[in-house]
């Protein structure tokens, strides 16, 4: 039986169309999807949007729309920029499917059923930008520090979830590694906030009128995150595909932001537990980007429209350019100053630069690339070492590492034709020519291989001018 990947990126908020940083993650997780396509696994790319709760509700007012109108527009305008950057997801999901509402009501009854759930009074500071508790301890001049605002006093009737009950086990879980939360760093912070005493924590609200209704208490919705967070789940058939859902659960990848870490490694295993589901193996969480040095807000007015993006640079060098210019986990800079640079260095010069020269002369010298060519040992083995470099930076989620030994790759044959000096060779010895350069174009075919889950087109289209169709994956041999 085909190995399974199930990687999901967190559905994103419909507030307001997707930027960059939505863009960024995307693009990471579809780099993986094709990347474990291409080990021939069969893999689940599920990434979708979070379409209820009192701030789009607000929003749809503002903008003189349904709520429903309001999230239809903005979905179009994610799927239309996932198209662009050339997403492969295997489904988009909406908290507004009717499978996403069946199947977290099935969640809820087996959660009220568990005897996990309680009604209580609750009092509390509310931020609706971040549709979460906030504490007095966390803000800053009586105001959320993301989001400039004022918290409003919220006192009324919950459903409360008994999250302490789980958390022994869920810091269990984490410390031997049967959740693991990477990079490190990311780990230590959700043990420490575990140290925490986190309390006991509401699932529903009572006043908040665009949501899904509790199943057993229609006066009550769902807490947005408590539903958004089943997405992972009623996507593949929670609620009555159980020959799906047992084929892709437990997920294989969460790709998150820093900013939703505690939902993901906390609650959401929490209440897994809690209905006896298995838990996610792996959740890896990056950083911020800054736009320029500045963090990115929609009131700064640097919120960066990737389909303006594409359509001044190409798909595929923003998707280069993100996950080379940052180290994935860590926090990064966006700068079209830099991706300019990055372009003409990197991707004109570097890879442009060699593909163009090497065609050149192999055409002047009769070289066409067959499939069983026979390699010389010298490139054998630096095209295996970059090969086990490469498996490794991906199995590692180290983006930038991947990158760079392709681009090894590409230094190599640069010295060879600086070396060899192919072009005297054209007129003077036309047999060590014809050699040189099928050695050259072989490295090629290697090199467009590699490239492939990053920039899909350039691949394509550098196999295409080798003559040499996408599928030749023997050459793409796991570790
Ligand atoms: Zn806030």
């Amino acid at each position: 039986m085909k190995k399974k990947f199930y990687i999901t990126t967190p559905i994103y908020y419909t507030n307001q169309a997707p930027h960059i940083g939505t863009a960024y993650t995307t693009v990471a997780a579809d780099v993986l999807a094709r990347y474990h396509r291409k080990l021939g696994e069969e893999v689940f790319f599920l990434t979708g949007t979070d379409e209820h709760g009192e701030k789009i509700a607000q929003a749809a007012e503002k903008a003189g729309k349904t709520p429903q109108e309001f999230v239809d527009k903005i979905v179009k305008s994610f799927k239309k920029a996932w198209e662009k950057l050339n997403i492969e997801y295997s489904d988009f999901i909406r908290t507004t499917d009717e499978r996403h509402k069946k199947g977290v009501e099935k969640f809820l009854l087996k959660l009220k059923e568990s005897g996990k759930i309680y009604q209580d009074e609750y009092r509390g500071l509310y931020c609706i930008g971040c549709e979460k508790f906030i504490t007095k301890k966390e803000l800053i001049n009586g105001k959320c520090p993301d989001h400039q605002k004022e918290p409003k006093l919220i006192s009324e009737t919950n459903y409360f979830f008994k999250l302490n009950d789980f958390l022994p086990q869920v810091k269990k879980l984490i410390e031997s590694d049967k959740l693991i939360i990477e990079p490190k760093e990311r780990k230590k912070e959700v043990l420490s906030l575990l140290k925490q005493d986190l309390g006991n924590f509401s699932i529903s609200r009572q006043n908040v009128k665009w949501g899904i209704d509790l199943p057993f208490d229609k006066e009550q919705k769902t807490y947005v995150w408590v539903e958004a967070l089943q997405n992972y789940i009623t996507a593949i058939g929670y609620k009555d595909d159980s020959k799906k859902f047992n084929k892709y659960w437990p997920a294989d990848l969460h790709l998150i932001a820093k900013d939703i870490v505690k939902f993901h490694a906390i609650f959401w295993p929490a209440l897994l537990l809690a209905i006896g589901l298995k838990l996610p193996k792996k959740i890896f969480v990056h950083g911020y980007l800054t736009i320029n040095g500045q963090k990115m807000s929609k009131s700064l007015g640097n919120v960066v429209d990737p389909i303006y993006l594409v359509d001044k640079y190409g798909a595929d060098t923003i998707r280069y350019f993100l996950l080379k210019e940052i180290s994935f986990g860590q926090d990064g800079d966006f700068s079209i100053k830099r991706l300019e640079e990055r372009y003409n260095s990197d991707l004109a010069n570097g890879l442009g630069n060699l593909v163009s020269r090497v065609l050149t002369l192999s055409e002047k010298a009769g070289v066409i690339l067959s499939n069983s060519e026979e390699s010389d040992k010298e490139f054998n083995s630096e095209i295996r070492l970059v090969q086990e470099k490469y498996n490794k930076a991906m199995e590692e989620i180290k983006f930038n590492d991947a990158l760079e030994s392709i681009w090894q790759l590409i230094s190599f044959c640069d010295e060879c034709i600086e070396k060899n000096k192919p072009w005297e060779l054209v007129e003077n010895n036309q047999d060590k020519a014809k050699e040189v350069l099928s050695q050259l174009l072989t490295t090629i075919r290697e090199i467009a291989l590699l490239l492939e889950p990053f920039m899909p087109e350039t691949s394509e289209e550098i196999l295409k001018q080798i003559k040499q169709n996408k599928k030749t994956e023997a050459l793409f041999p796991r570790l």
